[in-house]
């Protein structure tokens, strides 16, 4: 498969803080900012679900989506130049999401819930914060394992960026229970506490736990739990699985956010115990199909986005 949709555009060159200053394009752009972001595949993903729907909107032949990698520190910098040169719509990634929620004017529910954003879009001001990943996690959900996050039991691992969006939605959708895993306690207290406050009524229903090497035993999860992998863990090959292997039982369904070229750790132990379970591709597809919809205010082309993820 092609690596870009619009001819002689090349969606993976990495952009710096350096080019945005000497940015000469006036036509609407898009861009994912991060650091690092070299391996980001939503350029691709992006430009062609742009050219594809250029047919029935003529104006979408002109927009692009770039990648930039921006340090932390440069953030509130970028994000005014990013407005000046009619940037249209961003994309966060780490280490970004918590951080710019202080350099937004305005915030989204979902996003101010989760206290992270990964979509920004602008206004005449500066740029909206929303956040597609939590309702990105639920639609993936339900494709596999088809499973609606309403009554559902959840067992989050990693109380991150992403953690705390999956969290918001999990209990805003209305989940039954909500079991949250973290190495460090301070992190973990505090997104609890967040949540508690947040959700006031469904407060009886969250509770967490330390992940610790087997030092401290895991809780007993209930055993039809959505076991929901949101560390870092997995990211590389030899990473191991957050949790023991002896963790998993079969009624036990396993969604890793993390995803990668091979199986994680967490999603062969699953595997090897007959827990069915997912990898975060179809998340990320669909982060990205609702934040298009969000830039265009036009349903996205899903498969094809889910396509040029895969190639
Ligand atoms: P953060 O850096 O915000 O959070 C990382 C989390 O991983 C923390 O809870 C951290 O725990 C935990 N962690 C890191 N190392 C270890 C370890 N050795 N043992 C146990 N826990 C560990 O990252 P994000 O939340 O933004 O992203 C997490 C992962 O999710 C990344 O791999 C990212 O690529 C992926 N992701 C996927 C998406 C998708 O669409 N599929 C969307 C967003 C993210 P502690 O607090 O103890 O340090």
């Amino acid at each position: 498969m092609s690596t870009t949709s619009f001819p002689g555009f090349d969606c993976e060159h990495v952009f710096t803080l350096a080019d945005l200053e000497h940015w000469q394009r006036r036509e609407p752009s898009l861009a994912v900012i991060g650091q690092p972001i070299g391996h980001s595949r939503s350029p691709r993903m992006q430009n062609a679900a742009l050219a594809a729907l250029a047919g029935e909107a003529p104006e979408l032949a002109r927009w692009r989506y770039y990648k930039f990698e921006i340090a932390p520190q440069a953030l509130p910098q970028a994000l005014q130049l990013f407005h000046g040169h009619n940037f249209i719509g961003l994309n966060l990634t780490l280490p970004h999401k918590v951080l710019a929620c202080a350099h937004v004017t305005h915030l989204a529910a979902a996003a101010a819930a989760a206290g992270a954003v990964n979509t920004l879009v602008r206004n005449p001001d500066g740029y909206t914060g929303h956040n597609t990943d939590g309702p990105g996690f639920a639609r993936a959900l339900l494709e596999n394992p088809g499973a609606p996050l309403r009554d559902a039991t959840i067992a989050l691992l990693g109380a991150g960026g992403a953690a705390r969006a999956i969290a918001a939605t999990a209990l805003s959708e209305g989940c039954s229970a909500l079991w949250i895993g973290n190495r460090d306690s301070t992190r973990l207290e505090t997104l609890l506490s967040a949540l508690r406050k947040s959700f006031p009524e469904a407060a009886g229903r969250i509770r967490g736990f330390l992940l610790s090497a087997g030092i401290i035993p895991l809780p007993e999860i209930p055993t039809g739990a959505i076991v929901v992998n949101a560390t870092s863990l997995g990211l590389k090959p030899d990473d191991p699985s957050p949790v023991p292997a002896s963790f998993w039982r079969p009624e036990m369904c396993a969604y890793d956010i993390v995803y990668g070229s091979s199986e994680t750790a967490f999603l062969r132990d699953a595997r090897v115990a007959g827990a069915p379970g997912a990898d975060g591709r179809s998340m990320l597809c669909w982060q990205g199909a609702l934040a298009f919809e969000l830039w265009t205010g036009r349903k996205a082309p899903v498969e094809l986005m889910r396509q040029m993820l895969e190639g």
